[in-house]
This record gives structure tokens, C-alpha cells and sequence, in this order.
């Protein structure tokens, strides 16, 4: 086992071993803050499940849903002893009675300020509709804790390429003030595009150890 910041850095992930570790309903629920993880977020609707299920080979992993709004828990997959995916609820859907999403929004919120082993988020937007209000309520929480984030641009095969590669320049544009924390790519799970892009930045959020070397939290036992 190998969970402890001081130790070396684990090995790359292997994504098609991944495997549900636990849900949570609450901040509170969640398991152990060690360790390394990396969130995914999206609107409902936005192919989060199916982009988890393309990373990791795995359809049932997170079911893929034509019911927006069902994903409503914090979702933990195990990669490793010390690594972890975390599938985060859908949110922004006009169905769901507003006192609930209030709440989601809370226990997110809670999430992406507090968890300390958190070294990302991934952000899908549809590339048809990038940069909604809650996408920078998301990207808004991540920059406030100097958190990294890789926007996926999906479904990028319902856009012709020239279209596609606009909506992408356009984004990066759009947050070219965050660059040194935001970057983004388009993304298809249908099709099986910018799967390698996501897996480098994934690799590196979850083996990099460098940011428990000035002495942040954890480092101290070292
Ligand atoms: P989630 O609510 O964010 O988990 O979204 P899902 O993964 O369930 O996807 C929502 C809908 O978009 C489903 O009908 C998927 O089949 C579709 N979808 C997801 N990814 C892609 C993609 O890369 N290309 C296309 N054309 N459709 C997609």
C-alpha cells in the first residue's frame, strides 16, 4: 500500500481496472481524504458516464443514463490502493425541485473546496453548448482552490471538424486568463476521439507528488 504523500509516487493508473469503491450523498460520506483522485463533472446530459465508461472500458462502471438527473451521488471508482476516479452528480437539470439541487450544489461546493486529495477536475461540456452558467459556477469553486481543470468538449462528433476545432479555440480564448490551470480538448466516446490527451493529463494529475513538496499539508510526516 502505498497512500502516504511522502512515499514515491504511484504507478500510471490502469483505467480498465477500475472498479466502484463506494457512493456518497454527502460531503461527509466520503471515504478517506488520501491518497490521489480526480473528479469528473458535466451538466446531466453532458456524456460524463459514457466518458468514464470509454476510459475505463467498463459499461456498467457508470451507467450510462438517457434520464438526465439520475446520477445524484458522489460515485468512487479504485484505480489503485491510492488512486481513485470520482463521478460527480449531474446537476444543472430543470426537473430536479430546486431545494435539491440547492443541496447538490452545497455538497459539491463542500467537495471540490475541501477534499484535500483531490488534484483535478475534469469539466464536459457538449460541445454545442459550452460554458453554461453552472460549468462556471464549477470552473469559478476550481480556481478559487488553485485547482487544475481539464475541459472536455464532448460529443464532438455531432460538429463537423472546422466547427469543432472553432468551438475549441474559442473556449481556450474564453479562459486564456486560467491557462496555466484550465486547459481543454475536444472529446467523442462514440467515436473514440482524445482519448490519449485525457489519459496524459489523468497520468499526470495522479502520479505527480510535486505539490506536497513546499510543505502543504500531508508533507509534514515526509
Ligand atoms: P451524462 O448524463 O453526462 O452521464 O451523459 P451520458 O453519458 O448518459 O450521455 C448523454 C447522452 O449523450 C446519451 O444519449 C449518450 O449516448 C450521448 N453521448 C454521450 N457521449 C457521446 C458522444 O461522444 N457522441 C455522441 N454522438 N453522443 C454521445
Amino acid at each position: 500500500m502505498s497512500d502516504h504523500p511522502g512515499d514515491a509516487p504511484p504507478a500510471p493508473p490502469r483505467y480498465r481496472s477500475a472498479e466502484f469503491l463506494t457512493s456518497a450523498s454527502k460531503f461527509s460520506q466520503c471515504p478517506p481524504d488520501e491518497g490521489w483522485e480526480v473528479a469528473f463533472a458535466g451538466r446531466s446530459n453532458a456524456g460524463k458516464s459514457s466518458a468514464i465508461n470509454s476510459l475505463t472500458n467498463n459499461k456498467k462502471l457508470a451507467k450510462t443514463s438517457r434520464t438526465p438527473g439520475r446520477t445524484q451521488l458522489i460515485n468512487f471508482f479504485r484505480l489503485s490502493d491510492s488512486q481513485r476516479l470520482v463521478d460527480l452528480p449531474g446537476y444543472g437539470f430543470a426537473k430536479v425541485p430546486q431545494a435539491v439541487k440547492r443541496e447538490w450544489t452545497r455538497q459539491l461546493e463542500n467537495y471540490l473546496r475541501q477534499r484535500q486529495c483531490l488534484r483535478g477536475l475534469v469539466l464536459l461540456m457538449d460541445v454545442r453548448h459550452p460554458l453554461q452558467p453552472f460549468d462556471t459556477q464549477m470552473l469559478n469553486w476550481a480556481l478559487e482552490a488553485s485547482m487544475p481543470v481539464h475541459i472536455l468538449l464532448t460529443k464532438a462528433d455531432k460538429l463537423k471538424k472546422g466547427p469543432a476545432n472553432a468551438t475549441l479555440l474559442q473556449v481556450r480564448s474564453q479562459l486564456q486568463a486560467h491557462a496555466e490551470l484550465v486547459s481543454v480538448q475536444l472529446f467523442s466516446a462514440l467515436k473514440h476521439t482524445g482519448h490519449e490527451q485525457l489519459i496524459a493529463v489523468l497520468d499526470a494529475w495522479l502520479t505527480d507528488a510535486s505539490v506536497y513538496e513546499d510543505g502543504e499539508e500531508g508533507a509534514a510526516e515526509a
